[in-house]
C-alpha cells in the first residue's frame, strides 16, 4: 500500500482541530490549527457550495469577509457578498481544485452582486457566478460596474491584505478608472482565470511563527505590468524555443508538509 497523500489525510477532515488558531506553513504547503467556519448565512453574506465544506479559515479571514461584507452591502444593487471557498476544515491541500488556499489565509469572493441572501443549500450549489471577463482577459465585458471597482478598492485597503488576485483586463481597467489614490492598486495583482471571483489572500497574521509570507509585491501600481499580460493576451509572443519543458509537480506527503500539521491532522 502507498503512503496516502497530503491531500487525503486532509480532506477527509470534516472538523477544525481544538487548538489555538495557527497557520503553518505557506499558502500553497501548509495547514491551519484551530480554524474558524464563516457562519453559512450572516447579515451581509452567504457562503456558497456548502457541500466542499470550504468555508474554514484563520480568524482573521473571517473577519475580513465579514467586514468586506458590511461595505460590500452599501453598494447600489448588492445586499452582500458571495463567499467561495477558503480552506477546508484543517486547511492542507484539496483532492480537487486549488493549490494554494493552504493556511486558511485566501479567501474567494464572487463577482456575482449577491442581490439576495436567503438562498437555500440546493441553490447554493446550483447557482453560478458571472464572468467579467471579454477577449480572454485582455478587458472587461458589460458585466464589470463602478462597483466591483469599489469593492476592490476596498478589500485591498485593508492593512491585512497581502495581493489580490484577479484577470489581467479588470486590473487595467482599474487602472485607467482610478482618480484618487493609487497605491491599493500594487496588491492588485493579474493572474490566470479570476474572472468569475477574485481572490484575497492574507498576510500571516502578527505573532503567527511558522507562516511563510509571501515577498512583497514589486514596487508601483503594477499597471504597466498589466497591460504588458494584456497585449501578451491580445498579441501572444512566439514560443521561447530555449524554454525548459514545465516541471511536473509531485504531490505532497504529510512528511512535506510543515511538522506541526501531524499534530493538527491528530488533534481531536
Ligand atoms: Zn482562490
Amino acid at each position: 500500500m502507498a503512503e496516502p497523500l497530503a491531500k487525503q489525510h486532509f480532506g477527509a477532515k470534516t472538523v477544525a482541530s481544538q487548538q489555538s488558531p495557527a497557520p503553518y506553513g505557506s499558502y500553497s504547503r501548509g495547514c491551519l490549527a484551530g480554524a474558524v467556519q464563516l457562519p453559512e448565512t450572516g447579515p451581509t453574506w452567504q457562503a456558497m457550495r456548502l457541500s466542499r465544506n470550504r468555508n474554514w479559515g484563520h480568524p482573521e479571514v473571517i473577519d475580513y469577509i465579514q467586514k468586506l461584507s458590511a461595505f460590500a452591502a452599501t453598494l447600489p444593487g448588492w445586499q452582500g457578498l458571495y463567499v467561495g471557498d477558503i480552506s477546508q476544515p484543517r486547511g492542507g491541500p484539496m483532492l480537487s481544485g486549488h493549490r494554494s488556499h493552504q493556511i486558511g489565509l485566501d479567501v474567494d469572493i464572487w463577482m456575482l452582486p449577491a442581490k439576495r441572501l436567503d438562498l437555500s443549500r440546493q441553490a447554493r450549489e446550483n447557482i453560478s457566478s458571472i464572468s467579467l471577463r471579454k477577449a480572454k482577459g485582455a478587458y472587461v465585458n458589460a458585466n464589470w460596474s463602478p462597483q466591483h471597482h469599489a469593492l476592490l478598492r476596498a478589500a485591498a485597503k485593508d492593512p491585512r491584505v497581502a495581493r489580490i488576485f484577479v484577470f489581467p483586463g479588470a486590473k487595467v481597467r482599474m487602472c485607467k478608472d482610478e482618480k484618487g489614490d493609487r497605491r491599493w492598486l500594487r496588491k492588485i495583482r493579474p493572474w490566470w482565470g479570476h474572472h468569475y471571483h477574485f481572490h484575497v489572500r492574507l498576510k500571516c497574521p502578527r505573532g503567527a511563527r511558522g507562516c511563510e509570507n509571501q515577498d512583497k509585491p514589486p514596487r508601483g501600481d503594477g499597471c504597466a505590468d498589466a497591460q504588458k499580460w494584456v497585449n501578451d493576451i491580445l498579441n501572444p509572443p512566439p514560443p521561447d524555443p530555449n524554454a525548459p519543458p514545465p516541471k511536473k509537480r509531485r504531490e505532497y506527503l504529510l512528511s512535506d508538509l510543515p511538522r506541526q500539521c501531524v499534530s493538527v491532522l491528530r488533534s481531536q
